[in-house]
């Protein structure tokens, strides 16, 4: 049950008169339900993957199917729908709308997708009493602690029942106690249903996967279950 099959995929990123291969032939498959992690050195194509993967960048060669669409090929608006309707982000910084409330941040991905007013309101108050955050539904990120505002942005990632999560350094701007609350709401989104992948820097974030893969110059390095290694 093949959720996402990329076959020999490129991508290169452009500056000045320089052309890097940010991603080198990847060859990836993931099933439906995976935890997938991805490590490597800063420069080895992890951020690339993700946005490739979440259909934010554009491949320049390569087959790339996510469930029964095939990316490649498909306009800028085909492809921001299929994200939208299907993929959930987390990002390190959070990317929260300051000027928004959390009750209208979490509400923003509603909005795209054209859902009722009322429906809109049920499922927003439903992520954010999952993540514990109904009491702070009209305050501003600014007035909110990393962690908080980490819970929002999972709240705002859930919101639109993704089949897919993809988060990018989830815990890299939080403390210990806060890194290990965020991947406990992880490994439930993935207890539940959801497949994710996930950038990360840390051996103890990758360890809630049951697979991490090595990237090293664009190229995949290793791909090993974590189940095995331990
Ligand atoms: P990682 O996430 O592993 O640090 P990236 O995917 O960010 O790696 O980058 C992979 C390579 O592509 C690096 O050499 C980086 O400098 C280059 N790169 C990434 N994004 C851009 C961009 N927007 N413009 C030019 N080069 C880029
Ligand atoms: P990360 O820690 O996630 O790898 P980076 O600092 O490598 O983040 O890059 C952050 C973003 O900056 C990337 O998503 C990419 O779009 C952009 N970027 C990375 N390298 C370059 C580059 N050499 N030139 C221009 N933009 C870049």
């Amino acid at each position: 049950d093949v959720l996402i099959r990329m076959e020999d995929v490129y991508k290169y990123h452009y500056t000045e008169s320089m052309q890097t291969a940010a991603l080198n032939g990847i060859d990836l498959e993931i099933k439906h339900g995976e935890f997938v992690s991805i490590m490597g050195p800063s420069g080895s194509g992890k951020s690339t993957l993700l946005n490739v993967i979440g259909m934010i960048d554009k491949m320049d060669d390569g087959l790339y199917q996510f469930e029964d669409y095939q990316i490649n090929g498909l306009s800028q608006k085909d492809r921001a729908s299929i994200r939208k309707g299907n993929m959930g982000f987390i990002f390190q910084s959070f990317n929260l709308i300051d000027e928004l409330t959390t009750f209208e941040n979490v509400e923003l991905p509603l909005l795209y997708l054209k859902i009722s007013k009322a429906e809109r309101k049920e499922r927003v108050e439903k992520a954010l009493e999952s993540l514990e955050m109904m009491h702070r539904k009209d305050h501003y990120p600014q007035q909110l602690s990393g962690g908080q505002q980490q819970r929002v942005a999972i709240a705002r990632a859930i919101v639109v029942r993704p089949k897919l999560i993809l988060a990018d350094e989830p815990t890299g701007n939080l403390d210990s106690k806060n890194s290990e609350a965020v991947m406990n709401i992880i490994k439930e989104l993935h207890a539940a249903g959801s497949s994710i992948v996930m950038v990360t820097h840390s051996h103890k974030d990758a360890a809630y996967a049951e697979r991490t893969i090595q990237l090293f110059d664009g190229n995949i390095l290793e791909n090993e279950s974590n189940l095995k290694a331990i």
